[in-house]
């Protein structure tokens, strides 16, 4: 016993010995809907003050500090169905520049990938923006170029609901995946040097990505299918792509029935009543049916290291990397509650044997490389691109 727990001990202090030098980055928080939703704050960054310690969340600065954030991407998140989309998606835009005016010797916003080792060397965290939720658009490219102007690097396509030119893995596939607009949409992320993400597309959306994108993808919170069989998953044969020319990433994500196939069949029917926002009355619908069906089971920290072992078996250690996907509530796994635990997680990859460089890309590396990727391709297709411009009705249903 004394044993473990000093080979956990060792396992631990490899993990923190490492993020010394190397950024630990996180590809989706929600903390901005945190904040928005906040009963008290209500959008107030101020007032929901990042400093102290929210023992009823998980993020914060002082547990940021604690689990060694050097990068981490915020989303800009609307649900599919809020009113006024694009106004919301800017007053989500305008959490996160409120976050780092209110705390500039904590957030270092990044524009660049040279901004995350920048960010390191002044200990302070990399903030990375990210739009997520196609639906801000409201149907137009022009919101791209402003969201790309305000520090968005990244774009999560959809979310749980299909639009007009993009049809969602939770939802009814109405379009064959991308419309023309839709295409549009995928090349101008190019042009401008924004991460594509495919986490919340169908798999037809991810196959026509990955043929239509000449940057490497993300998938910023996602898990294997072949493990759990949620749509939110990606599946082998979209693994297999990525292996390819197209190059990407698969963040793996903490939500518990992206983990584990026993919660997403105990959640199947929360999920399925939820329509749209993944945040408003999930809690009492988990308390409601635990009355009837008993205590919901739990995910873990290694079920969620077997899907990272499974993504790098089939592709690679280099195409995996961590997307935590934390929203606020309890509903965390077990070992994964908060911020803090990152240095955890790349501790049990080191307890399985995996080396110091392959844990490394991992944490963070691999993600730096699929940021410079994206921003010298749009570097090379600003020269001879111009800026597309228009709306869905200009592109046709095709
Ligand atoms: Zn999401």
């Amino acid at each position: 016993m004394a044993k473990a727990a000093a080979r956990r001990d060792a396992a631990l202090r490899r993990a923190l010995d490492l993020l010394e030098k190397v950024p630990l980055i996180d590809g989706h928080n929600d903390l901005p809907w945190v904040i928005r939703r906040d009963a008290i704050a209500r959008g107030d960054v101020l007032k929901y003050d990042l400093t102290r310690r929210h023992n009823d969340g998980d993020t914060d600065i002082p547990r940021l500090r604690q689990g060694r954030v050097g990068g981490q991407i915020w989303a800009a998140y609307v649900p599919t169905e809020i009113e006024h989309p694009a106004r919301s998606v800017l007053e989500q835009i305008d959490i996160i520049l409120r976050m780092h005016a209110a705390h500039p010797e904590v957030f270092l916003p990044a524009m660049r990938p040279a901004d995350i080792a920048r960010a390191k060397r002044l200990g302070r965290i990399a903030s990375i923006m990210a739009v997520e939720g196609g639906v801000g658009l409201e149907n137009s490219l022009s919101p791209l170029r402003v969201w790309h102007a305000a520090g968005a690097r990244l774009m999560t396509l959809c979310h749980n609901g299909t639009l007009d030119w993009i049809d969602s893995a939770t939802d009814t596939a109405r379009h064959g995946g991308l419309t023309a607009f839709g295409r549009a949409v995928v090349r101008e992320l190019n042009r401008l040097g924004m991460i594509v993400d495919c986490a919340h597309v169908s798999p037809e959306v991810m196959r026509q990505v990955l043929d239509i994108s000449t940057a490497p993808i993300v998938f910023s919170h996602s898990n294997a299918r072949a493990l759990c069989d949620h749509p939110r998953n990606v599946p082998d044969e979209v693994l297999d792509k990525l292996a390819g020319k197209a190059d990407g990433l698969v963040m793996a994500t903490f939500i518990p029935d992206f983990i584990s196939e026993e919660v997403r069949l105990w959640m199947e029917p929360i999920r399925l009543a939820l329509a749209n926002d993944p945040v408003t009355d999930r809690m009492e619908m988990i308390a409601a049916r635990e009355r009837t069906h008993g205590a919901r089971p739990q995910a873990t920290l290694a079920q969620l290291a077997d899907h990272i072992e499974y993504i790098a078996g089939r592709v690679g250690p280099r195409r995996v990397g961590i997307g935590s996907d934390f929203f606020g509530l309890p509903t965390t796994p077990v070992g994964l509650e908060d911020v803090s635990r990152f240095p955890h997680l790349l501790a049990e990859l080191f307890r399985r044997g995996w080396s110091d460089s392959a844990v490394a890309g991992i944490a963070g590396r691999n993600f730096i490389r699929v940021f410079r990727a994206v921003e010298r391709e749009g570097e090379r297709l600003r020269k001879r691109a111009t800026p597309a411009v228009g709306r869905t009705e200009d592109f046709g249903s095709g």
